[in-house]
């Protein structure tokens, strides 16, 4: 009998109980806004600043209301504006860029390596022809590239880097969390990512001239001495005429949300450890197939799994993924011609001037992506992996390794 997989690749764990009951006495007490605070009470978004920021050893800490908003408050704070290139990523989602066009930035594009991550040769060419002072390094997909050679590289080229850590949350780069190796670390709360409250998004910094302008930034009004983990109010003093409010708190009530889901944050990554290795075992040997390596240093978060089908052509894969998706194997394809849901290439952001980008190209033709949720077992995990090893098989796999050998 054809094995046929019943979960669902989007749905994730309920909010836990603690989290609920701090959201019902959020409601109960009326006080949503961040700043409504009866005497003597720290509200729930600026405690979880403070959590945040112990959990991720950052001096200071600002919750906003999306990853977007952080990343967008922290270039426009590190002082991108109008007509300022700043190099990212080529195989990133769209918000990524995104932010930087909604800064005034002209985001140049840098290739990627097989393995998923920043080409460092490329980042040196680019900088050096672009001038651009700003990178803003996207995680994507939890992929993080040797980030001591990266700083090294970054320092050398007089680049401050902004780190997107929408897949990083939890995760480290040779003991250093990530978010933690550049002037700012952004984080996304939105209900894919590794802590969940709808929508949300945290940023953190060691640099008090810097976070004290994304206080600001964020919305503060004149009451950025409610932020227990921004800089005391004398590096403010210069600023607070000169930096614009473009609103993007976040409320007590996202905040209460979140605050547990801190000290759950650790368990959920070894369970997303687990899941992965589940995928990455049913995997490995599938002829056609190419897992991405994790290294040594790479403490990963296995929020999702890819791969490579290298030299299949589009035709093949369309096929592929409807027999596996009537199998009920969801799986998204980067390359798509036309971006479908949040796949997209770079060429669709024609916001952004077009580059050239053969090596990210070659890369995103063949790469295959899927969410592992927690709802989801090892044995789940292991069926997934049966099915598409058995789908990948289909079709003339072993013609193509054969050719591939002489
Ligand atoms: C989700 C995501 C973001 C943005 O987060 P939002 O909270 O949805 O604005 C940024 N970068 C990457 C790679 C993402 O996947």
């Amino acid at each position: 009998m054809t094995e046929v997989f019943s979960g669902s690749f989007t749905q994730q764990e309920p909010i836990p109980e603690d989290a609920i009951a701090a959201a019902v006495a959020v409601m109960r007490s009326g006080r949503l806004h961040r700043y409504n605070t009866a005497p003597g009470e720290m509200a729930e978004a600026a405690a979880l600043e403070v959590d945040f920021a112990a959990f991720t050893g950052a001096r200071y800490c600002l919750a906003v209301a999306s990853g977007g908003a952080a990343m967008r408050i922290a270039l426009r704070a590190a002082g991108v504006g109008q007509g300022d290139p700043v190099l990212t990523n080529a195989f990133t989602l769209a918000p990524v860029p995104g932010a930087i066009a909604a800064v005034g930035g002209v985001p140049v594009l840098v290739e990627v390596t097989e393995d998923l991550v920043i080409d460092l040769a490329d980042l040196a060419a680019r900088a050096q022809a672009s001038g651009a002072h700003v990178l803003l390094l996207s995680h994507m997909r939890g992929h993080v590239c040797d980030m001591d050679a990266l700083m090294a590289l970054c320092a050398r080229l007089g680049l401050r880097v902004i780190e997107d850590c929408a897949h990083t949350m939890g995760a480290a780069w040779a003991g250093v969390p990530s978010g933690r190796h550049g002037i700012a670390g952004c984080y996304s709360t939105q209900t894919y990512k590794h802590m969940n409250s709808g929508e949300g998004g945290l940023v953190v910094s060691d640099d008090a001239d810097l976070m004290a302008r994304m206080v600001l930034l964020s919305g503060s009004y004149m009451l950025y001495d409610r932020h227990p983990a921004a800089p005391p109010p004398e590096v403010f003093a210069g600023l607070r005429h000169q930096v614009p409010n473009i609103s993007a708190r976040m409320d007590n009530l996202r905040a209460a949300v979140l605050r547990p889901q801190i000290a759950a944050l650790p368990g959920r990554v070894d369970r997303w450890a687990r899941l992965y290795g589940a995928v990455e075992t049913g995997l490995r040997g599938v002829p056609g197939l190419r897992l991405i390596p994790r290294p040594q240093a790479e403490r990963f978060v296995g929020s999702s799994f890819q791969f490579l089908l290298p030299g299949r052509d589009g035709a093949w894969i369309d096929r592929f993924l409807g027999r596996c998706l009537a199998r009920g194997v969801e799986l998204k394809w980067f390359g798509r011609a036309e971006p479908a849901g949040f796949t997209s290439r770079h060429d669709h952001w024609r916001y952004a001037p077009p580059q050239a980008l053969p090596r990210t190209d070659a890369v995103l033709a063949g790469l295959i992506d899927m969410r592992l949720p927690l709802t989801f077992t090892e044995a789940d995990c292991a069926c997934i992996a049966r099915i598409i090893a058995d789908e990948a098989g289909r079709d003339g796999v072993a013609e193509a390794a054969g050719r591939r050998a002489d």
